[in-house]
């Protein structure tokens, strides 16, 4: 019988920790704010926008979501990118993926400043991630790891079986868990016999987009699963990478909705007090020079 991994609680703590740094640099007189860019035309980004909105609402952070419609150009999404970066009173930077197909993701991710790059979708924050150096990490990949240290679990030696090496989930944590001293193997679509993978790991964690992939006989009574995934449903609710009867199989869940996603948003908004921090680092160098 499992238990599930909800993120309720340290999120919660997230939360407390990101209003309480925010309200200081008020008092300091930053006002501290984050900038979404919306593309038009897939219903979930649109939501996660708006659930953004509301959380930094509560946080004493300034929210401003740029909608565009799905036939904006590259060149108009690069311009609006630009001048936030180049606009001291935005400190944080986010894209809703995914972007219409005639837009090159990567292309405007690129032109977002690094210190103000909140999930760590720049090259050069995604280089920091695998070398190791300081830099913003991006939020999902972090939101595994922690959640798995809020329950108590450590990846040192530990044997994890990662299901999915895509660039927002699965690559950068592939090397945020080798520096936790992690063994890492790293499954995909090319993979042969999953099962023999994911049932020998001590931790698996899915991170596909493929409704119940991982199936309860894949796992042991000791497995601890971390469920990434985010699949919507035919009604429009959503569900993970994990199938429902894995909870009993296994001794530890992460729920979708409830999970991974829950304190995914939440370590957004400690990114960008940590992009305040360097950001306010990097203005006193260039005054000292
Ligand atoms: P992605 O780029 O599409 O990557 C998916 C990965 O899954 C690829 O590496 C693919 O293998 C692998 N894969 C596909 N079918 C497979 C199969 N049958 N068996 C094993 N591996 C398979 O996805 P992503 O952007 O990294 O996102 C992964 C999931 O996380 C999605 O469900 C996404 O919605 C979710 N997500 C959650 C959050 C959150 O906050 N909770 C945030 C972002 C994303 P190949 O490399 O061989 O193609």
């Amino acid at each position: 019988m499992g238990k599930w991994l909800t993120a309720k609680h340290a999120a919660e703590q997230v939360r407390a920790e990101v209003a309480k740094e925010a309200a200081h640099w008020r008092a300091e007189g930053i006002v501290p704010k984050v900038a979404v860019l919306l593309v038009e035309g897939d219903p979930a980004s649109a939501y996660y926008a708006e659930t953004k909105r509301k959380i930094a609402g509560k946080l004493g952070i300034e929210f401003e979501c740029r909608t565009m419609p799905p036939d904006a150009r590259e060149e108009q999404l690069l311009d609006i990118v630009k001048a936030w970066s180049r606009d001291a009173s935005v400190h944080g930077i986010m894209l809703e993926l995914p972007l219409p197909g005639h837009i090159s993701a990567s292309d405007v991710a690129a032109a977002i400043d690094p210190l103000k790059d909140v999930d760590g979708v720049t090259p050069a924050n995604k280089l920091a991630v695998m070398t190791g150096e300081p830099g913003l990490y991006p939020a999902t990949p972090q939101s595994c790891i922690r959640l798995l240290q809020a329950y108590g679990y450590t990846l040192e030696g530990k044997n994890v079986t990662l299901v999915g090496r895509g660039q927002t989930v699965g690559l950068p944590l592939f090397h945020m868990l080798q520096r936790e001293q992690a063994t890492v193997t790293v499954c995909h679509s090319r993979t042969i016999d999953l099962k023999r993978h994911v049932e020998r790991a001590d931790i698996v964690i899915a991170a596909v987009g493929h409704a119940g992939l991982i199936t309860a006989d894949m796992l042991r009574p000791a497995s601890v699963v971390v469920d990434a995934g985010i699949n919507e449903r035919e009604d429009g609710s959503i569900t993970g990478d994990v199938s429902p009867e894995a909870f009993e199989a296994a001794e530890a869940v992460s729920p979708v909705p409830g999970g991974v996603g829950t304190l995914t948003t939440a370590l957004l908004f400690e990114n960008a007090m940590k992009a305040i921090r360097l950001q306010t680092q990097a203005a006193k160098k260039e005054t000292i020079l």
